[in-house]
């Protein structure tokens, strides 16, 4: 039986909070507004997006009048139905993940009716802008990363950028079999040309990170492909493919990575070959 519960909003930034709802670790945004407030991503459940509609109000004073769900993924989506009325905003690729069998396994797993799940009110392919409330927060599609369709969302007015799970906080990045990862580190790119000295970043699990924890993660991202990339132009095969590497993460991350990784390149007609072709 999973176990669904949610922490204090915690301050991250001037009237911008966080709380993490568990079983996923996953850090709910709540950007207060004058008159409203801003939810970024809703939970692992329709109740327990319900819970955080009515914790993120009790705790704000004021409605929540828009929410925002960074990208696909269970913990970050399946809490929308919980906010019932609310105009809803995420990645024009989001909803068709709701019929497909990735989404159905994650809620079987869950516990959760997938019928029971909400559709974004309101998708987008690149850029919007979004009011909390009279507080303004601009959200951006970077391109493929960890998912088809991440947004990430700043909040300009309190150097906070939230991240999605472009950033991980809590140990390594979340290379799930629906990342792109050729097209990642670029996605990462467009967050960090708006990141100055004192942004904070809230990456979608774990600690907020700085600057340098971001610019870091980016390069083991790239790191890691174009590890793959240099041993496949070498010959080398899957099999053997972790001992002749030299990787920026653990070895289960990597050994679950490195499939994943030739699949993609495969895709790309990237394969290792031993003999010259022939002219
Ligand atoms: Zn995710």
């Amino acid at each position: 039986m999973t176990q669904f519960s949610l922490g204090d909003f915690q301050p991250v930034a001037d009237r911008v909070f966080v709380a993490v709802a568990e079983p996923a670790g996953v850090n709910i945004g709540l950007v207060v507004g004058p008159s409203g407030a801003l939810v970024i991503d809703t939970g692992s459940a329709p109740a327990q997006g319900a819970a955080v509609r009515a914790a993120a109000e009790r705790f704000a004073g004021v409605p929540v009048v828009a929410v925002l769900v960074t990208h696909w993924h269970y913990d970050h989506l399946f809490g929308l139905a919980g906010f019932a009325g609310v105009p809803s905003f995420a990645h024009d690729t989001v909803p068709a993940w709701l019929g497909r069998p990735e989404c159905r396994t994650a809620a079987s797993g869950l516990g959760v009716a997938v019928e029971s799940l909400a559709t974004p009110t309101n998708t987008f392919s690149l850029a919007r802008v979004l009011d909390a409330g009279g507080r303004r927060v601009e959200v951006v599609h970077f391109g493929r990363g960890h998912t088809d369709g991440d947004v990430v969302a700043i909040v300009p007015d309190a150097g906070v950028i939230f991240t999605g799970d472009l950033l991980e906080g809590a140990g390594p990045p979340d290379f799930g079999a629906d990342c792109h990862l050729k097209d990642w580190p670029g996605a990462v790119d467009g967050i960090l040309g708006l990141v100055a000295e004192e942004t904070v970043l809230v990456p979608g699990h774990g600690a907020p990170m700085d600057r340098m924890a971001a610019f870091r993660q980016r390069a083991e991202i790239s790191g890691l492909f174009g590890q793959v990339e240099y041993l496949i132009s070498r010959g080398v095969r899957l099999p053997d493919a972790y001992a002749e590497g030299d990787w920026p993460f653990d070895e289960a991350t990597v050994r679950q990575v490195l499939p994943l990784a030739y699949a993609q390149l495969a895709g790309a007609g990237i394969v290792p070959r031993t003999q010259l072709p022939l002219a």
